[in-house]
C-alpha cells in the first residue's frame, strides 16, 4: 500500500530511511487503514501518495524536531486511526505509547493493528481531560504527542497534565496558525511549560507544517485540566 521509496525521499531531510522490518509493519497498518476505512471513516485520504506523505511520512517528521530516547513513555493525546503514536509505535517498538481517544471504536482498529504486528501499547477510551487527572496518567509520560486535535490554548491544557517535569509536549499543525501560536503562550506558562522550539517546514513542496515542541519545566497545578465545559468556554490565555 506504502511507496517506499517516496516515503524514504519524504523523511531523508529529517535524517530518517526505514528498515524492511519498520516498513513491513508501516505497510500492513496502511494496508488495514484503507481496508478498514471502506465499511468505518477513518481518514479522508486512501490514495497511495496521499496516505504515504500526508499521513505516514507526515507523522515520522515528528523525529526530526524531538529526540525521542531509547525505552521512553509517550501518550498520543486524540490520537484517531493512531496518528501520530500507531507510526511512532511500529517505527520504533521501544518507545512505550499509550493511545487516547474519547472514540472506542477507532481504539478497537488500532488495538488490531497492534495485534496483526504483534506489537503492545495501553489504548484509553477517555477524554484527555478526565485521564489526565487520575493518577495513573498524570505526569507519568516523557512525551506527549497530538495531531489536529484541539487549537493549541485548549490542546495544550489538555495535554501538559499528563508529561513529567522535564518531559516534552509536541503538537503537529498546519503552518498558518501564527496566532495560535500567540495565544498559547501564557496557556503554556500556566500549565507549567515553555516553549522550546516552534518549527515551520515543507513536508513537501505546498505542503507546509509546523511542530511545536514544549519543554515541562514545573509541575501542572492541581486545577488544571479543568472540566470540559470550562476549558471550551474559557480557554486559558
Ligand atoms: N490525531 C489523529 C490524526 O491526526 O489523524 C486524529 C485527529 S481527529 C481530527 C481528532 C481526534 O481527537 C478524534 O479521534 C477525537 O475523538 C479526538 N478527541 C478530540 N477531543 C478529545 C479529547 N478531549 N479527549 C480525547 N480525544 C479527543
Amino acid at each position: 500500500m506504502l511507496d517506499r521509496e517516496l516515503l524514504n525521499i519524504t523523511i531523508e531531510k529529517f535524517g530518517l530511511e526505514v528498515s524492511d522490518d519498520a516498513f513491513f509493519r508501516l505497510d500492513k497498518y496502511a494496508e488495514m487503514l484503507v481496508e478498514t476505512n471502506k465499511s468505518f471513516n477513518l481518514t479522508a485520504i486512501t490514495d497511495v501518495e496521499g496516505v504515504t506523505v500526508k499521513h505516514f511520512a507526515d507523522c515520522l517528521s515528528i523525529f526530526g524536531f524531538a529526540d525521542i530516547p531509547d525505552n521512553s513513555t509517550l501518550i498520543d493525546v486524540g490520537t484517531g486511526a493512531g496518528f501520530p503514536g500507531l507510526v511512532i509505535k511500529l517505527f520504533r517498538p521501544d518507545v512505550n505509547v499509550t493511545f487516547l481517544d474519547s472514540t472506542k471504536k477507532k481504539l478497537g482498529f488500532i488495538e488490531s493493528v497492534l495485534n496483526e504486528t504483534e506489537m503492545t501499547g495501553e489504548t484509553v477510551h477517555m477524554r484527555a481531560e478526565e485521564a489526565a487527572v487520575l493518577p495513573k496518567y498524570r505526569e507519568k509520560f516523557d512525551f506527549a504527542t497530538a495531531r489536529a486535535v484541539a487549537a493549541l490554548p485548549v490542546l495544550s491544557e489538555y495535554c501538559l497534565p499528563f508529561v513529567k517535569t522535564g518531559g516534552k509536549f509536541i503538537s503537529m499543525k498546519s503552518a498558518d496558525i501564527a496566532e495560535e501560536v500567540q495565544a498559547a503562550n501564557s496557556a503554556i506558562r500556566i500549565l507549567g511549560g515553555e516553549t522550546e522550539s516552534d518549527n515551520l517546514f515543507s513536508l513537501v513542496e505546498n505542503v507546509p507544517r509546523r511542530i511545536i515542541v514544549v519543554k515541562k519545566k514545573s509541575q501542572t497545578l492541581t486545577k488544571y485540566p479543568r472540566k470540559t465545559a470550562q476549558i471550551a468556554k474559557k480557554p486559558l490565555k
